[in-house]
Formats: structure tokens, sequence, C-alpha cells
């Protein structure tokens, strides 16, 4: 199977991996919290992790369960977990993994909600160090005796920094460190986490992967890189399971189970449908992505456009080695003289709305939004400007926003 293009291997994915009932090539949506056992040792066994079954549904049910198979499999990994949103797929990793005491290396440019959470992980003793991660040689002078983890995002948001990805990933190597990378901005069919020695990819199926603004969701994806035999923190009882599923088998018990963000299992079933759409809907919006950012770039009215794909990003080499395509960010700086806000409340085509990865095209100011808590310090850090745009380009025929952002553009 694995020798199959991606979008192949995601439409026959549930028919083949899961095989459905009756010929369905849908999995039927679990609709039972509980699972009956008929012989009493079957529940013990399963309890006790010497045999595959299900017992309650916050901690696995076959809904899930086939959700999880697609992909562990679209990525060639080992295992994967799916929880209620992508933040309680990273904050289930995370508090499941660190222990106070523990050191983190984290990227300055995090999604807002992970830098956020970065300061409530702090709290709870676990010391965190934010670093420039589109230079490797910032996360090695960070590391210290009590490092575990580096945490980065592909492509970072919404200036689109990014990260010096295999390089740190050997670095992490190297050093035995747990290297998680959130690869929301560049899902699978853009990027493979193995390629650059990620230990686990995390991120959200809210975004490209279910794709339609219509369901929340989130993952957790062992590569199959990491040997959790040198991670410290592994509590014993899971290490009856084979040493390659001790980290996805804490995570399950500390994270999904004890912390309970399950993802409802009619929301699987529509993340699955998504996916299958996934490759052909990356293609349009990066297409799209391209045109735009490139007629953003020559417009008279825009002073900076951050895209990967442009030859004038300052990481468009890294981005060009390391994914097939550009993604679907797109932010723009308007001239000092043009007033954001105008230009927003004149499109007419383009949403103005929080999140990204959706079929239409959405546009933000995203200094007095995502990025308002922050505070102009942290701001200028992570190098958003106040009168900064960030777009998230949709699938929409490319003609059309064109038009729509020449008609708002003249009217600022
Ligand atoms: C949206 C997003 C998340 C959080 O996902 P939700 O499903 O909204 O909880 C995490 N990381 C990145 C990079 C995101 O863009």
């Amino acid at each position: 199977m694995t020798t199959k293009g991606f979008t192949t291997r995601l439409v026959h994915a549930d028919r083949l991996l899961n095989k459905p009932q009756d010929g369905a090539v849908h999995q039927a949506t679990t609709n039972s919290v509980l699972f009956e056992y008929e012989d009493v040792n079957d529940l013990v066994d399963v309890f006790q992790g010497r045999k595959v079954g299900h017992v309650y549904s916050r901690s696995s049910s076959t809904s899930n369960a086939a959700l999880q198979n697609m992909l562990a499999n679209i990525e060639g990994g080992t295992g994967a977990l799916v929880f209620s949103t992508g933040m309680a797929a990273i904050s289930s990793t995370l508090l499941s993994l660190l222990k106070a005491g523990d050191h983190i290396i984290m990227s300055q440019y995090l999604f807002g909600n992970s830098a956020s959470l970065a300061e409530t992980i702090e709290d709870l003793g676990i010391r965190v160090c934010l670093v420039d991660v589109t230079d490797v040689s910032e996360v090695e002078r960070a590391i210290s005796e009590e490092t575990k983890v580096v945490y980065l995002e592909t492509i970072a948001n919404p200036v689109t920094q990014v990260a010096d990805l295999a390089r740190i990933g050997e670095l992490c190597q190297s050093r035995g460190l747990l290297y998680i990378v959130d690869n929301t901005m560049t899902p699978s069919c853009l990027f493979t986490g193995s390629q650059i020695k990620a230990s686990l990819l995390v991120g959200s199926l809210t975004k490209y992967y279910g794709g339609h603004g219509n369901v929340l969701g989130g993952f957790v994806i062992d590569t199959g890189i990491y040997d959790w035999s040198s991670y410290a923190n592994i509590s014993d009882f899971y290490k009856t399971a084979p040493v390659d599923q001790w980290g996805v088998t804490q995570v399950k018990k500390k994270g999904l189970r004890d912390m309970g963000a399950t993802l409802s299992p009619q929301s699987a079933h529509m993340v699955s449908v998504g996916m299958e759409t996934l490759e052909l809907r990356m293609k349009k919006t990066c297409e799209n992505a391209m045109v735009l950012a490139n007629f953003l770039e020559q417009h008279d009215k825009v002073e900076k456009v951050y895209y990967p794909g442009l030859a004038s990003h300052p990481q468009h080499d890294l981005a060009q080695t390391h994914f097939s395509d550009f993604g679907g960010i797109l932010s723009i700086d308007l001239k000092p003289e043009c007033d954001c806000f105008d230009f927003l409340n004149a499109l007419s085509l383009i949403i103005k709305a929080t999140h990204l990865g959706d079929t239409r095209t959405l546009a933000l100011p995203v200094a007095h939004t995502i990025f308002y808590e922050n505070g102009p310090e942290k701001r200028a850090q992570m190098g958003i400007n106040d009168n900064m745009i960030r777009f998230s380009i949709g699938i929409e025929n490319s003609e059309d926003l064109i038009y729509d952002l020449t008609q708002a553009l003249e009217k600022v």
C-alpha cells in the first residue's frame, strides 16, 4: 500500500486498512460509549494491555481508531492519536511527556495559543526557552542538562518564517532530544516528518485536514524515528508495550484518557471525509497563494509580502528543500499611509475572520486580534507589524480573488 500515491492511499484507506462491515467505504460512526465482553478475561486483557480492543470511548473507539490509522499510514508512522482540537493534542502531549524541572526549547514564532500555553506550562515548573528556530545554532546554544524537548512549527504564522527543520532534527537526534513539530501549515502531502527526523508531529485537524471550516480536531503522530528507551519520563507502567509504542501509549493514557479531550466519533468521520481531498485542495491553495503573492508584491500600495514561495523570502531555499509547495498562509504589510482597516472593510469576497486552512480565502489584522494579548514588545520580536494583514488562501478561482483585492486596494 505504501507505494501508491498520496490521494490514492487516502481515498482507499478506510476500505483497506480499517475494513468496515458490509462493504461500506466509510467506517461506521461509533455511537456506543461502552463495549461488551462476553468473557471477563478478554476485558481484563484489554485493560492490562495484553490485547487490543476498546473499553470506553474516551480512550478509544472504532471511529477514532480508523482516523488514527489513516493518519499514521500517510506519514508512514508507528502510531497516531486524535483529540477534540489541535490545542488539546498539543497540551495533552506536552503535559503527558514533561515534568516539573524539565526544560523545553520552543520557537519564538509560535502560533498565538501555543505561545500562551508555553506560559502555562512554565507556571507548572517546566522551564521554557524561546529561540529563533530559523537558525540551528540558536537551538544548540539553548540546550542544557534538563532539556527534554525541542518544539517548533514548520512555517510560522503570520510572518511565515521557516524553521531550520533538518539541521535541528539532526541536532535533536545526536543529543537524544524529543523533537516535536507542529505541521499544521504543511500537512502530509507537502511535507514528510521523518525526512527531517521529527519524533512527533502534532497539529490541528480543524485546518487543512478537515478543510471545510465545519469540524474541530487535533492529532499526534509518532514518525517512528525517536528511540523511546532514551526518554527519562516514560512511566514503568507503559514499558510493557513495544518500545516504539511507549510515547504514544503514555500520551494516550496520561493525555487522552486522564485529561479527556476526546474527538467525537462524528467529528472523526467528518475529518476523514475532508482528508480525501486534502492533496487536491492544497494544490489549488498553493497555486492561488503563489499567484496572489506575485500580484501583491508588484502592487504600489503594498509595502511587503511574506510568502515562502517568493524568491525575496529569507528562507525561500529552506522552504524549497523541505516542502513540495509553499502553503496557504500569505501576509502583507500595507504602505504606512494606507489604513489596513479601510482595506479590510472594502473586501467583498474575502472573508474577515480568524481561522485558516479553509476552502474560502480569509483575512485578518493580526496585531489587533490574535496577537493583541502578546503586547507590542513580543509582537516586535515575532516580526508582527501593526499594519500587517494575514490571508489564509482558499480554493476559489484566482481571478475572483485578484478582482476583490484590486478593488479594495483602490479604495485605500
Ligand atoms: C490552529 C492551530 C493550532 C490549534 O488548532 P485548533 O484545532 O484550532 O485547536 C495549533 N497549531 C497551529 C499552527 C495552528 O494554526
